[in-house]
């Protein structure tokens, strides 16, 4: 029994289900989740003291790679004066002027805790300013898990197959009305009927929790008209794609302006944090100044703001988007051709250091139903055969994967053998 296995039946006792989050027990691949005592670069290390490549990066904010030098010094500073006062701090202003600059659509931020409390609060906002209640929301978009937005979400709901969660009661699910990704006609069509009750469109601008899948041209477009058209915000949750897929978010790389976006992740350098922003006459309908509630005892913590701000200050020095995007896509350039070589189809995208892999679909998906058309099987397998070979990938087929900055060439390379291996042995069983 490895030593995995040992703390994973230990931790069933006194964990549901043996984690702190689902999608981490592997219950969309099958097995034994890696327990992992430490990480260094693009490494991690488990508890058995087996190395591998990471494309998880704590699902997304380890942009800089594990460790940074960075990263840890401004922690080890903070710790000298203190983890957490309940006032207000420097740091905080920092990280909110830091913020305004790189993303021009905000002019006023609020720090929260975690991706959820951001597009919770920005939905309550929204409500708040509009005075109308319902939301739309995409299939297979997760957005954290608060009420009004477990109702066909993507993530671990999708892929433990509860995507409209038990215990959010209908009268509050009834406000969320759910269209396809990149149906652009439905959305049009929808506020043609009701637009004047909408108070949000909230949407991942590339979705990465039904795998990722990419907005066809003109639907971000489609929303922003809407939403002028009809007075409803139009949200845009970067909790993922925020400073990852251009240094400005999703909103600079497709050049859409939103009125709300949702921030985490990167933002904490690798701590729990979240945000969300806008401009300033939207912002200030929070408390204290507007009526529209929201707090929090650790909000804006010392050492997440110093975490984030060295991973943001590292990213804006270096620009690094660039050679991101180029060693991501060599990565999944290289897995298709891979997938080929051995006779399987293995579709797959990136935006900058974000990408997805389908094995066995024909093209890459562009909606939740095309997504659930693959073969999960054949996932499922590619993913114990990398992990056999020491490549760390989304443990289900409905999860992004991420590239980290300290991904090196010799990685990659390593990462394309295991691959051309694990298809060959796919093929061969
Ligand atoms: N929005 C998006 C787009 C996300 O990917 C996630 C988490 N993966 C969330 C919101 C929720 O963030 P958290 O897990 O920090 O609550």
């Amino acid at each position: 029994m490895s030593h995995s296995d040992q703390l994973f039946a230990r931790a069933a006792e006194h964990i549901p289900g043996g984690v702190n989050s689902p999608v981490r027990a592997f219950a969309g691949v099958g097995g034994t989740p890696r327990f992992i005592r430490s990480a260094q670069g693009a490494w991690i290390t488990d508890e058995d003291g087996q190395r591998y490549i990471d494309y998880v990066g704590s699902w997304g904010p380890m942009i800089l790679g594990h460790q940074h030098p960075n990263v840890i010094a401004a922690l080890q500073d903070q710790l000298t004066r203190g983890v957490s006062f309940g006032a207000p701090t420097a740091g905080e202003i920092e990280m909110a002027e830091l913020v305004c600059e790189l993303l021009p659509a905000m002019d006023s931020v609020r720090m929260v805790n975690s991706g959820t409390e951001a597009t919770m609060t920005a939905l309550r906002l929204a409500r708040g300013i509009t005075g109308r209640d319902a939301i739309v929301k995409f299939a297979g978009c997760y957005h954290g898990h608060a009420d009004s937005l477990l109702v066909n979400a993507g993530s671990g709901a999708l892929t433990l197959g509860v995507p409209s969660s038990p215990g959010v009661p209908a009268d509050l699910a009834q406000h969320t009305l759910t269209l396809d990704y990149n149906d652009s006609a439905a959305v049009e069509a929808l506020f043609a009927e009701r637009g004047q009750d909408i108070a949000a469109i909230i949407v991942e601008p590339v979705a990465g929790n039904m795998n990722c899948v990419l907005p066809q041209p003109g639907f971000l477009q489609t929303l922003r008209k809407v939403c002028d058209d009809s007075g409803a915000l139009l949200i845009f949750d970067e909790v993922m794609t925020g400073f990852r897929v251009a240094l400005g978010g999703a909103q600079a790389h497709f050049g859409i302006t939103p009125d709300l976006t949702t921030l985490g992740k990167i933002i904490g350098g690798g701590l729990p944090v979240g945000a969300l922003g806008g401009k300033r006459d939207y912002m200030n309908a929070l408390a204290p100044v507007g009526s529209v509630y929201q707090a929090g005892t650790l909000s804006g913590n010392p050492l997440a703001m110093q975490a984030g701000l060295a991973t943001l200050h590292y990213l804006r020095e270096h620009q690094p988007h660039a050679a991101l995007a180029a060693t991501t896509q060599r990565l999944v350039e290289g897995i298709a051709a891979a997938a080929e070589k051995t006779g399987l189809n293995c579709p797959a995208v990136n935006v900058g250091g974000m990408f997805g892999v389908y094995p066995g679909h024909v093209s890459a998906p562009t909606n939740l139903d095309e997504v659930k058309r693959g073969d999960v099987a054949l996932y499922q397998r590619f993913f114990h055969a990398m992990l056999d070979r020491g490549v760390y990938l989304a443990p289900s087929a409905f999860e992004a994967g991420f590239v980290s900055l300290a991904h090196t060439d010799a990685d990659i390379d390593a990462t394309l053998a295991a691959a051309a291996e694990s298809f060959m042995a796919i093929q061969a069983s």
